[in-house]
């Protein structure tokens, strides 16, 4: 497969380069990108094909940049696309569906489907060593699937990271260095880490192909609606690559013949704490102001400088959506709300995404009788301290009946005839 992905080419001037561990042009620092063969790729991905493979990310693998079979994670991905009918009715809406990431395979999270693609093409390259700057996610993530591929890892994180998030990390065997210090300064230390030890960080020089792996999000999607995209999708943003590789993944699938040309109005979810991109967006600028320190209990989103925060918010514009924050309260009450209307218990980022869709639907941005994808990115069980004190405390009784009625008072007991039992 190796013609297919031909190499890299700068988003900003257009230079090509050869197939290499290297995120930005030599001659402007614009990011590169993978540059396809979409004639080839036509000819080679026809739904039939696709749909004869195991429903994974794999079964788009002409649209993945790697050149060989995948060495790392060749189970990520095929997650549900769950008709969600009860939360569509606490919304007013008709059509809503989530795209649910918090069960990915293996680490939970839709960062699996990034760090596959990384580290098989880090196995590519030849590297014995790989990192991360993360939130905590992407740490889970390299650290479970480099652990599998029999890589070492050393991962940075912020050291005031939630700490399921920690041991969930550690418990791989990785390296887990905490920084005291926001994401962007562990992310500045991570370059220069990554530049003198020669190591593949999966985020910084390994990135134009690490940002291909979210791009299985969206031809989920679509394959999973019948081969064609909804009307609008509301996707949480960190670094704001993931919002920008969805709408790439529609747009590819349109160029190799598949499906229609897309019209989804893509809309982008953050924290009012940490909240640079729906900022620039909601005033008009093309470009970002950096939030020095991010404060919200939505970790996985708090980047202050976005990497692709230029592209996120074009995204947006184009395609005629929009982007909105929430504050920490309705971002824990959302994440009750999803549990308690469709039992899906989804971290902060979920909790952010469908408080952003409700905020959008009062708006009349998202009208009430249109198609809404909600992407669902992480699991609850890794951040549990933010709805703590919004759960019912667990009542303890002593193992009889006497004490157990007292709690179903009000509750329907009937007596049951002991002829029927
Ligand atoms: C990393 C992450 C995102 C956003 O990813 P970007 O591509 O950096 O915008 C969304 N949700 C969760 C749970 C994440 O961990
Ligand atoms: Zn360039």
């Amino acid at each position: 497969m190796s013609e297919l992905a031909r190499g890299l080419k700068c988003r900003l001037c257009g230079k090509e380069y050869p197939k290499q561990p290297l995120n930005f042009c030599t001659e402007d620092f614009g990011p590169l990108e993978v540059d396809y063969d979409y004639e080839a790729i036509a000819k080679a991905m026809r739904p039939e094909v696709v749909e004869r493979r195991p429903f994974n990310m794999w079964r788009y693998r002409e649209l993945l940049p790697i050149d060989g079979e995948p060495a790392v994670g060749p189970l990520v991905g095929g997650t549900p696309l769950a008709k969600a009918r009860n939360l569509a009715d606490a919304l007013g809406v008709k059509n809503l569906w989530i795209k649910n990431d918090a069960v990915n395979f293996p680490t939970l999270s839709f960062k699996d489907r990034v760090v596959s693609v990384a580290l098989s093409k880090a196995c590519e390259f030849g590297f014995k060593t790989v990192g991360c700057a993360s939130t905590g996610n992407l740490a889970n993530s390299v650290a479970a699937n480099a652990a599998q591929a029999g890589l070492e890892s050393y991962i940075f994180v912020p050291a005031d990271l939630e700490s399921a998030k920690i041991i969930a990390t550690s418990v791989y065997g990785a390296h887990v260095i905490g920084v005291q210090g926001t994401y962007d300064q562990v992310n500045r230390l991570c370059t220069q880490v990554a530049f003198k030890y020669g190591w593949g960080f999966v985020n910084i020089n390994l990135r134009p192909y690490y940002a291909e792996g979210s791009k299985s999000m969206g031809f989920e999607i679509a394959e999973q609606l019948g081969w064609r995209v909804p009307q609008h999708i509301v996707c949480p943003m960190a670094g704001g690559s993931l919002i920008g590789k969805i709408n790439k993944a529609f747009h590819e699938l349109h160029r190799i013949g598949i499906i229609d040309r897309p019209k989804c109005k893509i809309f982008g979810a953050q924290a009012a704490g940490c909240n640079p991109i729906t900022d620039a967006v909601k005033n008009g600028r093309e470009n970002h102001k950096p939030v020095r320190k991010p404060n919200t209990i939505a970790k996985s989103l708090a980047i202050g400088d976005p990497a692709d925060g230029f592209f996120a918010a074009k995204v947006m514009r184009d395609t005629g959506g929009w982007g909105e924050d929430v504050s920490d309260d309705d971002i824990a009450d959302a994440m009750l709300l999803l549990a308690r209307t469709e039992g899906i218990f989804a971290e902060t980022a979920g909790g952010v995404t469908l408080a952003v869709a409700r905020k959008l639907i009062q708006q009349g941005r998202i009208p009430r009788d249109e198609e809404i994808v909600l992407c669902v990115t992480g699991n609850g069980l890794k951040t549990q301290d933010a709805i703590l004190g919004l759960v019912n405390k667990l009542t303890v009784i002593r193992p009889s009946l006497e004490e157990f009625e007292p709690v179903y008072k009000g509750g329907r007991a009937e007596p049951v005839e002991p002829a029927l039992v």
